[in-house]
């Protein structure tokens, strides 16, 4: 017990460290923009701290937080920095930063029903709720992801399984030819990753050409699609993207979806940042078509700005995912996988990280959120039309909250503009390539962002 007390002190302890946390963790939030952006490369002095961790004696715990959020506040990019219009990675709400503390404290195990049943029934309604706001067919399902990744990458195995069920015990080798997956070059690359490690190859990736705009081309999608088909070839999986990663550009999913429908091809819609506009009734157009698909990639941690490591998974076919990750375990206590989740997701122990949305949704209510959303897109506007007047383009014409910005003829490159702001140490923004052209991309990702911080952006690179 007493050899132990650093790690389980007395519920009075906690408490007491608990307060001198907040406090620290109040102060920093509290400094904020006097931190710099963008990281120091980690001095040498810093990695010989790092490497006095031998861990042979015991530290104070006091200490340890010093060291570890002075080794943050010079060591990241600061996402909660009003200054930030980064890579969508979001300051994150308060209720979402409360539910990982309740979540700690409790640490429910909700891979299966029977064990936190409560918790297991919040997360599956909010799904629900989800594919509900989206338009998906009544019976659709899902499950909380670790990010967009993980469910792009379930999308992928559904797919495989839907078009050729023997696909689940035989692998590849059960395809009358070589499955195909299609997305667009402008979309998330790591659907090659997905097709590599489902046993496909990464040559089962077409990467279908845009419209000159950063959207798919669904004429060039049906051209490939044929071409395979004559090849012997399988196609088995559109992924359209609702909101590209370099760009907020929205695949035409009417169109995809109907060339899916055509050729009985499992329809997906990576819309892992732009699902957020589901909030908004009156931009849940920009999206019209995602309720025709067979499942759809959300990230809670992007535009809905909950911690890291959050993302969704929803689905008009729940039976598929139940095929695609069905398991019997002798000491488990049910396989349910209308309700288990691990029996209908890849991961087996996980966390309980639906409360973050939860949470987040019960403060604010979808209006909340709503706001929150209009508020980056009216932001990153005034940011493309401050600049606009100075000479700049925009290269997209994206409906989202995210800009792709082209210096005016005879200035800098943008590779110059974009150091010039990381360095200010006030602002953040990326380069980025959007249709073959050099863009500097911003994106206002943070709900504390002002007007005012628009504005000292557009001096510093108007100056
Ligand atoms: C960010 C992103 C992903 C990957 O999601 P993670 O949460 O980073 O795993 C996939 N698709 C799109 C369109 C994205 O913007």
């Amino acid at each position: 017990m007493v050899s132990n007390i650093n790690l389980f002190p007395s519920p009075e302890t906690i408490r007491t460290i608990d307060h001198q946390l907040t406090d620290k963790l109040h102060h920093q939030r509290q400094n904020i923009t006097n931190l710099s952006t963008t990281p120091d490369t980690p001095s040498d002095s810093w990695r010989d701290e790092l490497n006095s961790f031998k861990f042979e004696k015991s530290r104070d715990l006091e200490a340890l937080f010093d060291w570890t959020i002075a080794s943050l506040e010079d060591g990241m990019v600061q996402m909660t920095h009003p200054g930030h219009l980064g890579l969508f990675n979001p300051a994150p709400t308060f209720p979402s930063e409360c539910a990982d503390r309740i979540v700690s404290s409790f640490n429910p195990q909700i891979c299966v029903w029977s064990h936190a049943p409560k918790a297991v029934e919040i997360e599956n309604h909010v799904i629900k709720q989800l594919a509900l706001r989206a338009n998906l067919p009544a019976g659709s399902g899902g499950h909380f992801t670790s990010g967009g990744a993980e469910a792009n990458s379930t999308s992928v195995l559904c797919a495989l399984t839907y078009k050729t069920p023997e696909y689940g015990e035989l692998g590849v080798g059960a395809f009358s030819g070589r499955p195909i997956i299609y997305a667009s070059v402008e979309s998330h690359l790591a659907w090659l990753k997905f097709a590599h490690a489902a046993g496909i190859g990464r040559q089962s990736v077409r990467l279908v050409e845009t419209d000159g705009c950063g959207c798919m081309s669904a004429a060039a999608l049906e051209r490939e699609i044929l071409s395979d088909i004559e090849a012997g070839n399988v196609p088995t999986m559109i992924a359209a993207t609702a909101g590209t990663t370099n760009a907020g550009m929205v695949d035409p999913l009417d169109d995809c979806a109907e060339v899916a429908k055509r050729h009985d091809i499992w329809f997906h819609v990576d819309a892992a940042w732009g699902g957020a506009l589901i909030a908004c009734t009156e931009k849940i157009t920009i999206l019209s078509g995602i309720e025709k698909a067979d499942s759809v990639t959300m990230d809670a941690h992007k535009w809905f700005a909950t911690t890291m490591g959050a993302g969704m998974f929803l689905t008009s076919r729940p039976q598929v995912l139940a095929d695609v990750f069905k398991v019997k375990a002798s000491y488990m206590p049910e396989s349910d996988a209308t309700q288990d989740f691990y029996v209908n997701s890849a991961q087996w122990s996980r966390r309980f990280v639906g409360l973050r949305l939860f949470l987040s949704l019960g403060a604010a209510g979808w209006k909340g959120y709503g706001e929150h959303v209009n508020h980056s897109i009216n932001l990153t506007n005034e940011l493309t039309n401050g600049l606009v007047c100075h000479g700049w383009i925009q290269a997209n014409a994206s409906q989202m909250g995210i800009t792709c910005l082209v210096p005016p003829e005879g200035h800098e490159a943008v590779q110059k503009y974009v150091s010039r702001v990381q360095d200010s140490g006030r602002f953040w923004v990326s380069k980025a390539q959007f249709e073959k052209r050099p863009v500097l991309r911003a994106c206002v990702t943070n709900g504390r962002t002002t007007t005012s911080n628009i504005k000292g952006l557009i001096d510093l690179l108007t100056n």
